[in-house]
């Protein structure tokens, strides 16, 4: 099998190529490193093709595109907070970037795509657990360009016969992760202050919950997603299944760092989702999709991953 894997360089991406890789297929990255580092690519650079370009070119992306049996279309300005400052630049990279994916992938007779999509469709309905069946309600130009993106990838189902299975992903978390950016949001720097031994800022009471989802799940739903044989476009959550308050994250670092630093609760922040928990039944009958590794076990590879390389990542 031949991948193209959009967004490589990046986190969830960079993971992706590896567990390829590791299985022995042929991988071409695109990737433009807005946000992504070749760096996290080093373990594999030899046994991949690189093309280092923008999404929102059609030429590049065809060109990606060739020979290829199975696109993994991760990349994207991955930010709420950016997408609001700029949503133009979100919106060519996140939207015209995955029409120009489909359009390629149509031409090129691609298989299967596979799309990276996102919890923020739900916007902020309290309703738990959040079931693909909700009406969706984007609340940011970012979640916007996911959206309409699984919207294209239905049309070009329908219209082209391309087959895509666009892959909601909820708070995913593990080594490489970008501190910087906002999907790191509390667990990174929580994990920062567990290793310098600080103090965690807390927004709120630290009650507010998340379905935190460690990447090897979402590596796995992928690989799953590509090799499923379901025709058409689907929409499916991708999480862990379960809700872990902020209090609890910090009681496992603790635990795992054996100390017993302290939490500074602040005033909590306008506008932010009070819980989030993702209802995965669909994953599991569409994909057979499982979490393998929970939020604890993915907490312990984190802070061991990050404790062996902050020199490196604080050189950045
Ligand atoms: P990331 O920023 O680490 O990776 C995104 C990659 O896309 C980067 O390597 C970046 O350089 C590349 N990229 C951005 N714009 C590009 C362009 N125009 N052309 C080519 N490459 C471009 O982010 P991530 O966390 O790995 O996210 C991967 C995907 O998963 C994204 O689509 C994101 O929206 C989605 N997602 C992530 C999470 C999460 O918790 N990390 C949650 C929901 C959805």
């Amino acid at each position: 099998m031949k991948s193209l894997v959009t967004g490589g360089a990046g986190f969830i991406g960079s993971h992706l190529t590896e567990a390829l890789v590791a299985r022995g297929e042929s991988v071409r990255v695109l990737d433009n490193l807005a946000t992504g580092y070749l760096e996290n690519l080093g373990a594999v650079k030899n046994q991949i093709e690189f093309i280092q370009g923008d999404l929102a070119d059609l030429e590049t992306v065809q060109k990606a595109a060739r020979a290829v049996d199975v696109i993994f279309h991760q990349a994207a300005l991955p930010s709420v907070p950016r997408s609001i400052k700029n949503p133009r630049a979100s919106h060519d990279a996140n939207l015209t970037g995955t029409l120009n994916v489909l359009i390629a992938a149509r031409d090129n007779q691609v298989k299967r795509v596979v799309m990276a999509s996102s919890s923020s469709v739900y916007g902020n309905s309290p309703a738990l657990p959040k079931v693909e069946t909700f009406e969706p309600a984007p609340l940011s130009p970012y979640a916007v360009t996911k959206l309409a993106g699984e919207y294209y990838a239905r049309v070009f189902a329908a219209l082209y016969g391309v087959s895509t299975i666009c892959l909601r992903y909820f708070n995913v978390f593990g080594p490489r992760q970008d501190p910087t950016s906002q999907y790191a949001g509390a667990l990174a720097k929580f994990i920062a202050c567990a290793l310098r031994g600080e103090p965690y800022p807390v927004y709120g009471d630290g009650e507010q919950s998340r379905d935190f989802t460690y990447i090897e799940n979402v590596v796995r739903a992928n690989l799953l997603a590509a090799l499923s044989e379901m025709d058409g476009a689907a929409a499916v959550n991708i999480a862990g299944g379960a809700r872990t308050t902020l209090n609890q994250i910090i009681a496992t670092l603790n635990e795992l760092t054996d100390q017993n630093l302290p939490t500074q609760y602040g005033a909590p922040r306008v506008g932010d989702v009070l819980h989030s928990h993702a209802d995965i039944s669909r994953a599991r009958e569409l994909l057979g999709y499982a979490p393998t590794v929970d939020v604890r076990e993915g907490l312990r590879r984190t802070v061991e991953w990050y404790a062996r390389n902050s020199e490196h990542k604080s050189s950045r």
